[in-house]
C-alpha cells in the first residue's frame, strides 16, 4: 500500500493507473516515496472524455458562480497547506519553511486573483458599426479542453497558474503533472474537485513522451499549455499543427542576464542574488545566473558573490535553516556537474563550489563561474545552483549578448542611474526585467517570454483572455 496517493484523477474521482508505473522520489535522500502508474490510452481517453462533457455544462456558468469556486479553492487550499506543503517539499526537495510560507500562499493567492479577473473583464465595445440597425458586439467566449503540462520545479504553483486562468475563464482541463513530482497535485485534485463540478478539472499521470504526447494529440482537445523545455515547447507545436489545429500557450527555459552597470549597488545585488539565483536550487526559468558586469566592479563583484555562496546553506528541506535544497533527480544533479566540468576542462575560474558534495541525496554545491561570453555554461540554461559572471566593457556589448541569446524571459538591470535602467530595459528582448531587484512576481502584472522562452502570460488579467476566444457577434 502507498502512503501517498498515487492514482490519476477523473471525472471526480481516483482511478488507478491502468500504464507503466513512474517512480516518485524524495531527492534529500535518493529514496523512492512511491510508484504511480501512468495512465492508459483509453484513460487518457476517458479523462478528454469527461472535460468535454463537462465543458458542455461549465461553459455557462456566470463569471460569479466561478468567481465563487475559485475564491472557495483559495480557502480549501489555505486549510490544507500544511499537508500540501509536507508533500510539495518532500517530492521536489523544497525547504518546507518557504514552501508553506510562500509557495502556498502563492496558490491561494493566484486562484483569489482569477477570482476576481473574470468579473472583471475589461469593457469591449459594442456599437452599431456598418449600419444603425446592425449592432456589433465582441465576446470572449472560452476555448474548451485544455490540455496542461506541467514541470517539476514548482509542482503545485505552475498548476495553479495553469488551472486557475483555466477554469475561471469557463474552460475545463486535464492537466499532466511531470513524472518527476505528481503527488502534490494527486492531493489537491480532489481539493478542487470539492466545489467544482466532475470532470472540470482531471489529472493524468506519466512521462511526457507517451502519456503527454498522447494527451497533446487528442482530437478533443482546443488549447495546449506547457511550462516546460524548449524541445517539449516544439512536440507541443507538432502537436499543435496535425489535422486538428489548437491554440498554444508556451512558457518554456530561460537564461536570465543580470547586467551591472559600474554605479550599481552591489551589497543590494548581491543580496538579492542569494535568494533570486539559488532559491529552489536554481531551478528556476528566472534565476539569476548570468551576470554581465561592467569591467571596473566585474572583480568587487565576484569576491562579493564568493563571500555570498560561502556562506549559503543547503540540505534537507525539513531543516528550518535551510535556503535550497536537492537537485530535482540523479539525472539533473548530473547535468548540473557536466556543465560545470566542461566549464572546468575548458580552463575557466570555478571560484567557488563546483562539486558534486558526498551523502545521500542529490545536492550539489552553490557555485560560481567565471567564463567569457562564449562558454557553453553562459549561453546554455543550467538549471542548478550555478552563477557565471562574465566582464563588458561597453554596456552595448552586454546589451547584444543578452539579445543575441535564445531565450528571453527574464532579465535585471542594475544601477543607480534609473533613466540609464530603463532605457536599457526598453531594448531587452525579454519578457520581464526588473530594475534593481531581480525575481520578484506580482500576481497582476503578466509573465511569460520571447524568442525560444516562448509566448502567452501567466498570471495577470492577460492570462485570463490568453485562455479566451475573442468573437464577433452581429445582430440585425
Ligand atoms: P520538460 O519539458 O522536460 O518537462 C515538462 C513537462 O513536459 C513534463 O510534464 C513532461 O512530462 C512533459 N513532456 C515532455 N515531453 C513531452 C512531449 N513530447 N509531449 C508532451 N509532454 C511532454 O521540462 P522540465 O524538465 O520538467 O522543467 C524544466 C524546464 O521548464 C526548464 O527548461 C525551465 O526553464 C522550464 N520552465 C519554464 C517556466 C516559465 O515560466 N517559462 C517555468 C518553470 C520551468
Amino acid at each position: 500500500m502507498n502512503q501517498y496517493e498515487n492514482r490519476l484523477f477523473i471525472n471526480g474521482g481516483y482511478v488507478a493507473g491502468e500504464g507503466r508505473e513512474e517512480a516518485a522520489f524524495d531527492p534529500a535522500r535518493g529514496v523512492e516515496l512511491a510508484r504511480v502508474a501512468s495512465a492508459s490510452d483509453g484513460q487518457i481517453d476517458a479523462a478528454v472524455e469527461t472535460a468535454s462533457r463537462a465543458f458542455a455544462g461549465w461553459r455557462n456558468t456566470t463569471p460569479k458562480e466561478r468567481s465563487r469556486a475559485l475564491w472557495a479553492i483559495a480557502d480549501a487550499v489555505e486549510t490544507n497547506a500544511a499537508a500540501l506543503a509536507k508533500i510539495e517539499s518532500l517530492n521536489a526537495g523544497k525547504p518546507y519553511r518557504f514552501v508553506e510560507a510562500a509557495e502556498l500562499a502563492n496558490v491561494a493567492d493566484v486562484f483569489r486573483f482569477f477570482a476576481t479577473a473574470v468579473r472583471n473583464v475589461p469593457a469591449i465595445a459594442a456599437d452599431d458599426y456598418r449600419a444603425h440597425g446592425k449592432t456589433s458586439m465582441m465576446r470572449r467566449s472560452p476555448i474548451g479542453v485544455v490540455a496542461s503540462i506541467a514541470p517539476w520545479n514548482y509542482p503545485l504553483l505552475m498548476a495553479a497558474w495553469k488551472i486557475a486562468p483555466a477554469i475561471a475563464a469557463g474552460n475545463t482541463i486535464v492537466i499532466k503533472p511531470s513524472e518527476n513530482t505528481p503527488l502534490s497535485l494527486l492531493l489537491l485534485a480532489p481539493i478542487l474537485n470539492k466545489v467544482l463540478p466532475d470532470g472540470v478539472v482531471n489529472v493524468v499521470c506519466g512521462n511526457g513522451a507517451e502519456v503527454g504526447q498522447a494527451l497533446i494529440s487528442h482530437p478533443l482537445v482546443r488549447m495546449i499549455s506547457l511550462t516546460g523545455d524548449i524541445r517539449t515547447g516544439r512536440a507541443v507545436l507538432k502537436a499543435a499543427a496535425g489535422e486538428r489545429i489548437k491554440r498554444t500557450h508556451l512558457e518554456l527555459g530561460g537564461k536570465a542576464p543580470v547586467i551591472v552597470l559600474e554605479d550599481a549597488d552591489l551589497d543590494s545585488l548581491v543580496a538579492t542574488m542569494r535568494e533570486a539565483s539559488f532559491y529552489n536550487a536554481g531551478q528556476d526559468c528566472t534565476a539569476a545566473c548570468r551576470v554581465f558586469a561592467a569591467k571596473s566592479v566585474a572583480d568587487e563583484l565576484t569576491d562579493r558573490l564568493s563571500d555570498m555562496i560561502g556562506n549559503l546553506i543547503y540540505g534537507a528541506p525539513e531543516r528550518d535553516d535551510v535556503e535550497f535544497g536537492p537537485l530535482i533527480s540523479a539525472t539533473q544533479r548530473d547535468r548540473v556537474a557536466g556543465f560545470v566540468e566542461r566549464a572546468r576542462d575548458g580552463g575557466h575560474d570555478i571560484i567557488a563550489g563546483g562539486n558534486t558534495p558526498s551523502g545521500p541525496g542529490y545536492f550539489f554545491e552553490p557555485t560560481l563561474v567565471r567564463a567569457p561570453i562564449e562558454a557553453e555554461i553562459v549561453q546554455k540554461e543550467v538549471f542548478g545552483p550555478v552563477v557565471t559572471v562574465t566582464e563588458f566593457d561597453e554596456v552595448q556589448t552586454a546589451l547584444r549578448w543578452a539579445s543575441d541569446s535564445e531565450y528571453g524571459l527574464a532579465s535585471s538591470v542594475w544601477s543607480r542611474d534609473t533613466a540609464a535602467a530603463l532605457r536599457i530595459a526598453k531594448d531587452l528582448e525579454y519578457g520581464v526585467t526588473w530594475i534593481n531587484t531581480h525575481g520578484v512576481f506580482a500576481t497582476e502584472m503578466p509573465h511569460g517570454g520571447m524568442k525560444n522562452s516562448g509566448y502567452g502570460s501567466d498570471l495577470s488579467m492577460q492570462s485570463l483572455l490568453d485562455y479566451t476566444q475573442v468573437r464577433h457577434i452581429m445582430v440585425a
